[in-house]
């Protein structure tokens, strides 16, 4: 089942106190799409500008990513540098520059618009909207991000938004915000009025909680003992998580579960290396091989 996503394809400058890289491949859409590969094709719907390097557009194309959809521009790429706290729990945004990213109007392929599973990565809801109404028919599966930047300037199109999504995947603090709610499962409750059935809620280091109507499920984050750089740790959950749904066609409350250790799973390895490294050399073997830990993990007896 082919999975459309929408987002940012940025270069990066990325510093931690594991070290520092001046210019890397980025996005929440990059880090989406190289992850939900591993799982499924996926159609890539973005911008970049005439800064594009082509062995970045050749990474994308040797693996499953449909690159069609991504429009290419004179101008520069979004670009993005971010510095980590000691504990890499802290980021402060140094530069965000929108570049070709500013005029950015989605226009989906043809063969695009059949997509059956969608995800609307971090980026302004009215677009997120856009590009969900050139989808033709009934997506099986609609997931979205979004930040506190459009839930503070944007609440009424981002609430619009809302209404044709099925499972909303932000952090916690970002879930308090939105709901004015502290209380994660009060939360939870208030933003199902607002259209989504299912929340995913990322806890960083603490892993991520999934809730719906049927209850709670939670998965930890997994145990490093050197992370280097958490970036696209959550586009990362959110590939693995739908590139899992899309390859395994069903969105039944085991397969939502399964889902959510992939999603874990891929957020483990993009964070054990600087920006997309370590996801370049990964393999499905290690994927499974970390699934299979994961239900070690968290396997007791009462
Ligand atoms: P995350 O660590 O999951 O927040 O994602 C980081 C990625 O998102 C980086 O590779 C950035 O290029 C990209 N990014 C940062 N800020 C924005 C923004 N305002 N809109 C879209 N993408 C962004």
């Amino acid at each position: 089942m082919s999975l459309l996503v929408v987002g940012s394809v940025a270069y990066d400058a990325l510093e931690s106190p594991y070290g520092k890289v001046a210019r890397t491949l980025g996005g929440a859409a990059t880090y989406f799409s190289v992850c939900a590969a591993f799982f499924t094709h996926v159609n890539l719907v973005g911008i970049v500008g005439d800064d594009f390097d082509a062995k970045d557009e050749a990474m994308l194309r040797k693996r499953s990513i449909d690159v069609e959809g991504l429009e290419r521009t004179p101008g520069k790429c979004f670009f993005w540098a971010g510095r980590y706290s000691e504990n890499l729990n802290e980021r402060v945004t140094l530069t965000t520059e929108l570049n070709v990213f500013a005029d950015f109007k989605p226009r989906l392929p043809e063969k695009y618009r059949a997509s059956k599973y969608v995800f609307l990565a971090n980026i302004a809801p009215d677009l997120q909207r856009d590009v969900l109404h050139q989808v033709k028919g009934t997506p099986k599966l609609v997931a979205m991000d979004t930040m506190n930047y459009w839930i503070e300037r944007t609440n009424d199109d981002l609430r619009e938004t809302l209404k044709y999504v099925d499972i909303l995947m932000i952090n916690d603090s970002e879930t308090r915000q939105l709901s004015n709610e502290h209380n994660l499962l009060r939360a939870a409750r208030h933003i199902f009025k607002m259209g989504p059935s299912a929340l995913v809620i990322k806890r960083g280091e603490y892993g991520a909680m999934l809730v719906d109507k049927q209850g709670v499920f939670c998965v930890p984050a997994f145990p490093l003992e050197e992370p280097h750089d958490p970036t696209g740790a959550g586009d990362s959950f959110a590939g693995g998580f739908m590139g899992y749904l899309a390859s395994a066609g069903s969105t039944n409350d085991a397969a939502l579960r399964r889902a959510m250790v992939y999603g874990s799973v891929m957020g483990s390895f993009t964070v054990e290396r600087f920006g997309l490294d370590r996801l370049l050399t990964l393999k499905k073997s290690e994927i499974s091989a970390r699934a299979r830990h994961f239900a070690k993990l968290t396997q007791f007896k009462l």
